[in-house]
């Protein structure tokens, strides 16, 4: 059963080594546990729904919690401590398309906000319901989670928008196929959310992202439907599915779609590497992509995040012998480590990584085979249950991300850091902060950080403390002109910074086209913009 306080299912555990705490207390402190509220405790608190009856919605306390936040650090604090804003007034669980056209046609003639949900994973506050005199309606999609076609001449594939990614790729592996999209989120996350707030796997390398990935849709407005016909391309004036694309809810309810895709690699191989330092790391990974060289994944941990990864891990018996295997080489503790990988046909993935090893040791790199890489790909969905784990323990941790041009990349990072490392100087606390380059661009790069700090002393001043770094690093990013997301989505807490990439015109833009979809501004108002 998953989680309603959390993330993933209940019966998975993250353990980390008493030796990882150590090194945890050592960089942040000892941890304040905080005294969560039990699930019980917060039906309580549940207001009577303001909603009408209707056949399609439900309007008990426990969905209408699990329903009223996503994943983001907010959301946690929420149903970690009870404290939530609002909650939503209904959830309805639309079985095919007309049952989604009732529940517009209830919503519109009833005032009601509707809120499309779709595996509940945003992490920038996308679900929540606003505070407002009229009804919130949550719309879970999971049950609209078939494929409802394959084309094998085409190499595209018909998905409801509701299907979670595990769903979505075994349908697709069992015909021969996949799609290749990987979010770290995957376990949960559904196509329909993945296209709504545009999500990039960590293939895109390989496969692209999201928008690369859809070749259609269908989408139910409240001015009725609307479909983004098949083309493999089009040059027939501006593509309306880049408005869908991203649309975070605001255009209406994504009923179906249509992706590429492709067959299934015969081989994959994902390897390790570690530089001595990150600037020569940084170069490799620049020139692997600007010529061209197609890894299907590069994942760079700058020097704290490689120290953190190591540690976090354990002793291993393979830890230790890389270790002193990098020592006996001559590295020091700060070292870098890349992660690379690639999928394909025997000979072009020789081929392709036998081109990327040689950029690697032209920049100092030592390649240390696959057993890291073997090592992420086995593990690669169960960092995001850390979260429990260390939250248990008296830790949060969250993640801030940007995409960023190559010339502004060192900068990006020093300035990101800086922000949050003063946000915690200003109350006299550590934080423990680790950066890492992924889905590597011929232009530049995204940038991820991590960080790891002590709760506050409640769920309140915990929430304070997040607050103050959210906002000095949006506006870091802000200053060096990365996006503001480059895969999370805008939702609310991303949203007083969109101006300053869009300009206003854009946003006047944005309003416009969801005033043409949604006149009278029901589908989930307050995100994106205002
Ligand atoms: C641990 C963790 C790891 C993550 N890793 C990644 C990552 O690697 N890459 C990445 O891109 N993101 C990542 N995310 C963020 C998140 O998973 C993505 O934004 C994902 O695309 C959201 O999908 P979802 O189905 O959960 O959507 P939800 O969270 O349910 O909704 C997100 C938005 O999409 C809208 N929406 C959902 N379904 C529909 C629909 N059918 N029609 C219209 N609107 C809809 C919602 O209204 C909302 O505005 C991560 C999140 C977590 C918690």
């Amino acid at each position: 059963m998953r989680r309603w306080n959390g993330w993933g299912k209940e019966n998975f555990e993250y353990n980390l080594e008493d030796s990882a705490f150590d090194y945890i207390a050592e960089k942040v402190g000892k941890g304040n546990v905080l005294n969560d509220v039990e699930l019980e405790d917060v039906v309580k608190k549940v207001p009577e729904s303001r909603l009408l009856k209707h056949n399609l919605i439900l309007t008990d306390a426990k969905e209408r919690i699990t329903h009223s936040t996503g994943q983001s650090f907010a959301d946690w604090v929420m149903f970690k401590g009870g404290g939530y804003d609002q909650f939503t007034d209904g959830v309805s669980y639309p079985e095919n398309e007309d049952e989604v056209k009732q529940i517009i046609k209830f919503a519109k003639e009833n005032k009601v906000s509707l809120i499309p949900y779709g595996g509940g994973t945003s992490v920038t506050g996308h679900l929540s319901p606003e505070k407002s005199k009229t009804a919130n309606l949550t719309v879970d999609m999971s049950r609209m989670n078939r494929m409802l076609s394959i084309n094998k001449e085409n190499f595209t594939a018909v998905f409801e928008a509701g299907i979670k990614g595990p769903d979505l790729e075994a349908a697709l592996r069992a015909e021969g196929f996949t799609l290749g999209h990987y979010p770290q989120s995957f376990e949960y996350a559904s196509l329909g959310g993945w296209v709504a707030a545009r999500s990039a796997g960590h293939f895109s390398m390989g496969y692209g992202r999201i928008e690369r990935l859809l070749q259609a849709c269908k989408i139910e407005t409240p001015e009725g439907s609307y479909k983004i016909l098949e083309f493999p391309a089009s040059a027939a004036g501006p593509d309306i599915k880049e408005l869908i694309l991203g649309s975070e809810g605001r255009l209406g309810i994504i009923t179906k779609c249509t992706v590429r895709i492709i067959p299934l690699p015969k081989k994959e191989i994902f390897k390790g590497a570690f530089f001595k330092d990150e600037k020569n790391a940084k170069k490799a990974v620049k020139e692997i992509s600007q010529n061209g060289i197609s890894l299907t994944m590069m994942r760079l941990s700058y020097e704290k995040e490689t120290a953190n990864m190591l540690a976090l891990n354990g002793e291993s018996l393979s830890l230790t012998l890389l270790n002193k295997y990098l020592k006996f080489r001559g590295f020091s503790i700060n070292k870098s480590m890349l992660l690379y990988g690639i999928v394909g046909d025997k000979s072009t993935t020789k081929s392709v990584l036998k081109r990327a090893d040689r950029v690697i040791k032209k920049y100092g790199g030592i390649i240390v085979g696959e057993t890291p890489g073997k090592h992420w790909h086995k593990k690669r969905f169960d960092l995001p249950y850390l979260r429990n784990t260390l939250w248990d323990k008296g830790y949060g941790i969250d993640t801030l991300e940007t995409a960023i041009p190559w010339d502004m990349v060192d900068m990006t990072i020093s300035d990101v850091e800086k922000s949050i490392t003063n946000s915690f100087e200003t109350i006299g606390e550590k934080v423990s902060i680790f950066t890492h380059l992924s889905h590597i661009y011929k232009t530049g790069s995204s940038v991820y950080t991590s960080y790891i700090f002590e709760l506050g002393k409640s769920h309140k001043e915990t929430l304070d403390k997040w607050l103050k770094v959210k906002e000095a690093v949006s506006e870091a990013i802000v200053k060096n002109k990365g996006t503001i997301s480059h895969q999370h989505g805008v939702g609310k807490d991303h949203l007083p910074f969109l101006e300053a990439e869009k300009g206003s015109l854009g946003i006047k833009t944005i309003e416009n086209i969801l005033k043409t979809f949604d006149p009278d501004g029901i589908m989930n108002p307050g995100k994106l913009v205002k």
